[in-house]
């Protein structure tokens, strides 16, 4: 079979959830929020197989959900669409991805990717003719090594990938990082695939800045977004691409043959979320700031040191000097508490290895579990 997928093994998330499943321990390792989103949203998507067809919808989408994408870009980023000609429904984030590898990516076209990295980006990279350059973020402060960065861009580079706010670090990448990046994207006439799924997520005294808002970078962007993450719905699987309309059909070229639509009663509910509401959303990064303090003190407390980060449902941290994989299988049984080795996340061979995730979008109950039980082990 495919030896570029079968190599990779089964998910993290899948082997650690299964893992603390096992051991009945507290799972702070798959990044899924225990307070779900807006029950409007869930009696809408409810109703809604009831109020409308359920035959195949538009292939981009119906037209309600691509008008409330368009609406939520530009209120929220500034950044206006015609949602004719420049929004995608997908399902998930994840297909946007998967679409936008296969419908923009030539054979042998070098794609560049930080690591550490969500772990969808390699294979669906590789699955789709891309080659992998993968650039290390510095492990001290997640800071985009600029030197390293510029040697990586040449004339085969098509894409460079960024996530920001940042899976597996909470990073939010700084206005200077993207200039640099901008610059170099125009320099050798790549685009940039910009999975912005944790956009709200944000901390207070941060901002999240989408690379396609900087100058000359609009016509070489595509933002990807995720209604499971926007209204803590993961199971939902509803996600959107807006950019450029060359950028858009490319990606909806390879929609058409791999989901071709999207489930239209979700469709139908994500709209009305997105129009209705964003006192939900706009809410999560401060919600979310009060748990990551909270777990911050706690992991301090009994010897970690945690890394700095400024927004989404994870926390990086550092311990002492043990494999990473097999610390964080010692704390599932031991400890029952489990958490997410951060190599896991690395492309690169030499990856840091005292560094764990944890997911602290999770019930003050649990969170205080969790971290009684953390502090009894240790
Ligand atoms: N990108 C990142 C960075 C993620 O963390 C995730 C996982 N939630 C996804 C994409 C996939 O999102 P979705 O569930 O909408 O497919
Ligand atoms: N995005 C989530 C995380 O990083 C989980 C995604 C998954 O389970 N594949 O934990």
């Amino acid at each position: 079979f495919n030896e570029n997928l079968s190599n990779l093994g089964t998910n993290i998330f899948s082997v650690m959830t299964s893992l603390s499943l096992q051991n009945k321990s507290i799972n702070l390792g798959q990044g899924f929020p225990d307070e779900e989103g807006p029950d409007e949203m869930k009696r809408r998507a409810g109703a809604a197989v009831f109020e409308h067809t359920n035959q195949y919808p538009p292939m981009f989408g119906i037209a309600e959900a691509r008008q409330a994408v368009a609406r939520h870009s530009a209120a929220h980023s500034g950044l206006a669409v015609d949602w004719q000609t420049e929004t995608l429904i997908t399902v998930g984030a994840t297909e946007a991805l998967a679409s936008a590898f296969m419908g923009i990516l030539n054979r042998g076209d070098e794609v560049i990717i930080f690591d550490p990295q969500y772990d969808a980006y390699i294979p669906l990279c590789i699955a789709n003719g891309g080659v992998p350059k993968v650039v290390k973020l510095d492990p001290s402060d997640w800071s985009v090594p600029h030197d390293q960065l510029a040697a990586a861009f040449n004339d085969k580079t098509k894409l460079i990938l960024i996530n920001s706010p940042h899976n597996p670090t909470g990073k939010v990448f700084s206005v200077e990082d993207l200039q640099f990046i901008a610059d170099l994207c125009k320099q050798w006439g790549a685009y940039a695939v910009l999975d912005e799924v944790y956009e709200h997520l944000v901390f207070e005294g941060s901002q999240h800045v989408s690379l396609r808002s900087l100058p000359g970078m609009h016509d070489r962007c595509i933002r990807i977004g995720s209604a499971g993450k926007t209204f803590s719905l993961t199971a939902w699987k509803v996600g959107w691409v807006t950019g450029p309309p060359a950028l858009i059909s490319a990606v909806a070229s390879a929609h058409q043959f791999i989901t071709f639509t999207v489930p239209s009663a979700m469709q139908h509910a994500v709209a009305y979320g997105l129009d209705n509401e964003a006192t939900f959303y706009r809410g999560l990064g401060e919600l979310l700031h009060q748990k990551r303090l909270f777990l911050e003190k706690q992991l301090t407390d009994v010897g970690f040191r945690v890394l700095p980060a400024q927004g989404t449902y994870f926390l990086v941290a550092d311990f002492r000097d043990e494999n990473d994989v097999q610390f964080c299988q010692r704390l599932t049984i031991e400890a029952g508490v489990t958490a997410i080795p951060v190599s896991a996340f690395y492309a690169s061979k030499d990856p840091p290895r005292s560094l764990i995730r944890f997911c602290f979008c999770k019930d003050d109950e649990k969170l205080r579990q969790a971290c009684a039980a953390l502090k009894k082990y240790f």
